[in-house]
């Protein structure tokens, strides 16, 4: 179990050192910014939808480390998918920090995993909520600023 803690542990550190997707997208078709008052993560996330998938993800920003690890992270898991899956994503991901799934296993859960400890931590629910959030509602098209108040 420490060495599963010591992986996702690494996964977090190294996401938020070197972030993956992390510019803008002038070309996005979805723009949308998401901001937490109470740690003050503050991203702009883009989105570029073509027909039902995902075509292309990235974002900017600054933010805490676990922020910013969350949204790197969600980039490679979601870009290629569909609307369909990325919810299902989301999904799994909000029980994950919310602490109702517990004792998944690495094999099921990969990357995503490393965010499960902060269910134990209310404050960090939000920081590595917020891209998700985001996320969430730009695919529904939302356009007003998402806040995690
Ligand atoms: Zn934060």
């Amino acid at each position: 179990m420490s060495d599963l803690r010591s992986l996702y542990q690494e996964i977090i550190l190294e996401h938020n050192k070197n972030p993956r997707n992390f510019r803008k997208m002038p070309e996005a078709s979805r723009i949308l910014e998401g901001y937490n008052p109470l740690c003050g993560d503050h991203y702009t996330l883009y989105l570029k939808i073509i027909d039902d998938t995902i075509a292309d993800i990235s974002f900017e920003g600054s933010g805490c480390a676990i922020s910013k690890a969350s949204a790197s992270v969600m980039t490679t898991l979601l870009k290629g998918k569909t609307k369909t899956e990325a919810e299902k994503i989301f999904e799994t991901f909000h029980s994950l920090v919310t602490g109702e799934l517990k004792d998944v296993s690495f094999e099921t859960l990969g990357k995503l995993g490393a965010f499960g400890g902060v269910s134990e931590f209310p404050a960090r629910v939000k920081c590595a909520s917020l891209a998700w959030h985001t996320m969430h509602n730009a695919l529904d098209a939302k356009t007003d600023l998402v806040s995690t108040e």
